[in-house]
C-alpha cells in the first residue's frame, strides 16, 4: 500500500457531526423544542430492521425524540398514506422516514411524495428533489435545505478533508435516485466539472481514468481496478457488498490477515466498488468498511434537526407561524 494515500476515516467525521448534531438538539430543547425523528417500518426485512434499530438508537444519543411505526407486511397503500398524514400534522414530529425498500403491493412513490416537503428528512419528495437542482440548490450548500443523506455525507467528507471540489472533474458511477443523481448535482452546486456513468456507458475507464474525484455507487465488488484510476485521485466508494467466497477475499485482499481472520470467522467481508488494489494509487480515499457508510446515519440525524429548526426553531425566533415559515421558504425557493 501506497504510504501516501490518506484515508478519510468516516468514522470520524460522522462523530464530529453527530457532536454538533447533540450541540444543535440541545440548544432546540433548551428553547423548550425536542426535535423529533418517527421511522416507520414495513414488515420484517432483517437488514432494514437493522438500519431502523441504529437509527433509533443514535437519535436516543444525540437528544432527538424517535418513534418507531411498525405496520405489518401486509399494509395497504391506503393505510400507508393515512399514517403519513398523522404524521405530517403532528407538530412535534419533524422528519418521516419511510425504511425502504417496501413490499411489492405498496405504492412507494405515492408514499414518499405524500411527506410534507419540510419533514422530509430522506430528501427524496420531488420539491426537495427540485431544490436540489433549482437556485435554491445554494440552500443545500448553506445547509439549510434538505439533501439525501448519503450524497451530503460525501460533501461533508470532502469539505471536512479539505478537500477542494471546484474546478475538478468528478466522475459519478451510478445513476440512482438516492445516490448517483444527487451526488452528481451537489458535486456540480459545488462547481466541480461532472460525469455521469452508468450500465450502459461505453468504455467507462475512458472517463474514470481522467477523474479527479471518483465516485463509485453501483453495488459491484472491487468493479474499478487500479488500472482505472489517475494516479492521486480522490477515490471515494459507497459500494457496499458482502463478499462470502474465500478466492473472492484472496483476489481482493491478498495477503491481509487481518480480513482473512475476520472472514473465517464470520464466513463473509465487505468489499466497496473500488478493489482495494486502486486505494494504493489514490491520493485520498474512504475505506469499507469505515468510510461512506458511517456518514448516512449522522446525516440523517443532521436533516433532522435541521428540519426541526426551520419548521419550529424559525418560527419560535421570528414568532411567525409553522405555514408563515413554509411561505417564506417557498418564497425563497
Ligand atoms: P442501485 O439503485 O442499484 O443503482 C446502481 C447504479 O449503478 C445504476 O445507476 C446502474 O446503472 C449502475 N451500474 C450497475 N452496474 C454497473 C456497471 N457494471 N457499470 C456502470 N454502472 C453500473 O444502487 P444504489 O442504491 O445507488 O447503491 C449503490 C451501492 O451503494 C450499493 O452497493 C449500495 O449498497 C451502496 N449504498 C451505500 C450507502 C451507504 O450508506 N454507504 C447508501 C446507499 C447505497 P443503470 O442505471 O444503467 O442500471
Amino acid at each position: 500500500m501506497n504510504h501516501t494515500a490518506r484515508i478519510l476515516n468516516g468514522i470520524e467525521i460522522a462523530a464530529q457531526i453527530k457532536a454538533e448534531v447533540a450541540e444543535g438538539a440541545r440548544e432546540l430543547t433548551a428553547d423548550g423544542i425536542t426535535p423529533g425523528l418517527a421511522v416507520v417500518l414495513v414488515g420484517h426485512v432483517a437488514a432494514s430492521e437493522i438500519y431502523v434499530r441504529s437509527k433509533v438508537k443514535t437519535c436516543a444519543e444525540l437528544g432527538i425524540y424517535s418513534e418507531m411505526l411498525t405496520p405489518p407486511e401486509s399494509v395497504t397503500t391506503d393505510v400507508m398514506l393515512e399514517l403519513i398524514a398523522d404524521l405530517n400534522a403532528r407538530p412535534e414530529i419533524d422528519g418521516i422516514l419511510v425504511q425502504l425498500p417496501l413490499p411489492a403491493h405498496v405504492d412507494t412513490r405515492r408514499l414518499l411524495e405524500a411527506i410534507a416537503p419540510e419533514k422530509d428528512v430522506d430528501g427524496f419528495h420531488p420539491v426537495n428533489v427540485g431544490r436540489l437542482q433549482s437556485a435554491a440548490s445554494h440552500g443545500v450548500q448553506a445547509g439549510t435545505a434538505l439533501a439525501p443523506c448519503t450524497p451530503a455525507g460525501i460533501m461533508e467528507i470532502l469539505r471536512r478533508s479539505d478537500l477542494p471540489v471546484a474546478g475538478k472533474h468528478a466522475v459519478v458511477l451510478g445513476r440512482s435516485d438516492i445516490v448517483g443523481k444527487p451526488m452528481a448535482m451537489l458535486l456540480l452546486n459545488a462547481s466541480a466539472t461532472v460525469t455521469v456513468c452508468h450500465s450502459k456507458t461505453v468504455e467507462i475507464d475512458r472517463y474514470t481514468r481522467d477523474a479527479d474525484i471518483l465516485v463509485a455507487a453501483i453495488g459491484r465488488p472491487g468493479f474499478v481496478t487500479a488500472e482505472m484510476v489517475k494516479p492521486g485521485a480522490t477515490l471515494i466508494d459507497v459500494g457496499i457488498n458482502r463478499v462470502t467466497d474465500a478466492a473472492d477475499v484472496a483476489r481482493f485482499f491478498p495477503g491481509d490477515e487481518a480480513r482473512a481472520t475476520q472472514f473465517a470467522i464470520r464466513g463473509s467481508t465487505l468489499v466497496g466498488d473500488i478493489h482495494p488494489a486502486a486505494f494504493a494509487l489514490a491520493g485520498a480515499y474512504t475505506p469499507v468498511p469505515g468510510g461512506v457508510g458511517a456518514l448516512t446515519i449522522a446525516m440523517l440525524m443532521h436533516n433532522t434537526v435541521l428540519a426541526a429548526k426551520a419548521r419550529r426553531g424559525g418560527a419560535a425566533r421570528h414568532g411567525e407561524t409553522a405555514g408563515e415559515y413554509s411561505k417564506a421558504a417557498a418564497g425563497k425557493a
